[in-house]
């Protein structure tokens, strides 16, 4: 089944705490990252002298096990949850990479898509089967490592790297995290009450394990931890910092913080801006669950319009290996989101999302609560028409796949089915973060691209090879 949201693009956790069951730690902040990416799960540990990995195709809860857990003894780990953005879902490109260096070996979890893989494969030759841009980046680390550390190997290689990336590593001894110049995907710094340090994707991850977040990885920065503590390198110059700003519109969990700002308040001022922008009579505002759920509570603030639930997620159904049979695809929509019909029928409804992407889900959303009884369907969406594709690791990467692309809004509309349809402004959007307008990626609503792309649009199988 087709989905109109931008697919996630991994989560990232690492912590190095001497005195804790790392492995543990690192479950708990992979489980609070599961949103983040559902085809495949990891983790490397070390204890000082060993690398031990773990990874499995599968959901976090599926992958590891206590006997697993307890195996991954050590006290320097990381984790990885994946969603493939270059590379299919094979158990080969699941993460974290490991790779024999030097007298050791290197792990490496990424979120995030480069832009230049040509030519950085070109010059890396013959690979094993892997085929991802992760891969790529441990091949050049590994490579550099037989006179260097991995520290000096990564000052090396990561300014080399031209787009999106958000990286945790370990050596035998030693965690690091880094981020691209623009800072396109996030990673955040914790402290544990014993004096541990975690790395993780998003202060969600952070709060389960009961670490205090204590700041960003700057964009362009190398942060290195071990039993000397945090040391701090730039590898790069910080041109302009670029979040995406999807992260803020729906990958990232309502109860993280980025910029400072939670998350769900953001949303929450989202839905109270278009109900300012783009009021509508209506009997009941209905979100599309779960991430439109803050901006429906907001809209219907706003408009005096009572909140209501009208579809129920099933939540538990991930990205499962097991492809629903024909007939049940075309039940589509309801495998995922099941419509009330006591709360549905008959009213006219105000349905809250927060993005459209593909325009195929919408369309079986709107069709299903019209079977239901609903009189009339109005859609009202948190953020911009999604015009132009992403290549900084959200699987949108081609115009022809997005439904907005080259039409107008009238014409989405009548495309999904909807009584009517609007969008919240870039303006609005950008305001609701309470960050400045500049520190955002905003390519996909508006085309102006922090990385240049080039002419070709890459390609998700880029580096396969067969
Ligand atoms: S193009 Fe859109 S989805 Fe991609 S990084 Fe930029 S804001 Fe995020």
């Amino acid at each position: 089944m087709g989905s109109d949201h931008p697919k996630e693009a991994c989560g990232l956790f690492g912590v190095y705490a001497p005195d804790e069951e790392v492995a543990h730690l690192t479950f708990f902040g992979l489980y609070a990252l599961q949103h983040r990416g559902q085809e495949s799960a990891g983790m490397a540990v070390s204890d000082g002298t060993n690398i031990l990995v773990f990874r499995e195709l599968g959901l976090v809860s599926q992958v590891f096990s206590e006997r697993s857990l307890a195996s991954l003894q050590g006290h320097l780990c990381i984790g990885h949850t994946r969603y493939s953005t270059t590379g299919s879902t094979t158990w080969e490109n699941a993460q974290p990479t490991f790779k024999t260096a030097g007298r050791g070996g290197l792990a490496l979890g990424h979120n995030g898509n480069l832009v230049n893989t040509g030519e950085l494969a070109a010059e890396v030759g013959e690979r094993g089967p892997a085929t991802t841009d992760s891969d790529l980046v441990s091949t050049l680390l590994a490579r550099r490592m037989v006179d260097a550390s991995l520290e000096e190997a990564a000052l090396h290689v990561l300014p080399r790297l031209s787009g999106a990336f958000s990286f945790v590593m370990l050596d035998e001894r030693t965690l690091y995290g880094a981020r691209d110049p623009h800072g396109l995907r996030p990673l955040g710094i914790g402290r544990l009450p014993g004096g541990g340090w975690v790395l993780a994707s998003e202060t969600a991850a952070l709060d389960v394990v009961g670490a205090t977040y204590v700041r960003e990885v700057e964009p362009g920065e190398l942060v290195g931890i071990d039993d000397r503590g945090l040391r701090s390198m730039r590898f790069a110059e910080a041109p302009r910092p670029a979040l995406c700003l999807f992260e803020f519109v729906y990958l990232g969990r309502a109860d993280s913080r980025m910029y400072g700002r939670s998350l769900h308040e953001a949303r929450r001022e989202m839905g109270r801006q278009l109900a300012r922008e783009a009021p509508v009579e209506a009997d009941m505002v209905v979100p599309v669950p779960d991430t439109a759920t803050s901006a429906a509570q907001g809209y219907a603030e706003v408009s005096g319009i009572p909140y209501g639930d009208g579809l129920m997620k099933n939540r538990y159904i991930g990205r499962t290996f097991i492809e629903p049979t024909p007939a049940l695809r075309q039940r589509g929509v309801k495998l995922k989101l099941n419509p009330l019909p006591d709360a549905v029928r008959g009213r006219r409804l105000v349905v809250v999302d927060d993005s459209i992407v593909r325009g195929t889900t919408t369309r079986q959303i709107v069709q299903v609560l019209r079977e239901t009884g609903a009189v009339e369907v109005h859609l009202r969406i948190t953020s911009p028409p999604v015009r132009w594709p992403c290549f900084y690791g959200i699987d949108m990467s081609t115009r022809g796949e997005l439904v907005a692309a080259g039409r107008e809004v009238d014409e989405v509309r009548d495309f999904v089915g909807a009584d009517s349809l609007a969008y919240l402004s870039l303006g609005a959007l950008v305001a609701t973060t309470q960050a400045p307008k500049g520190a955002f990626c905003r390519a996909c609503f508006d085309g102006e691209y922090p990385i240049p792309v080039g002419e070709r649009e890459p390609s998700k199988f880029a580096l396969e090879t067969g």
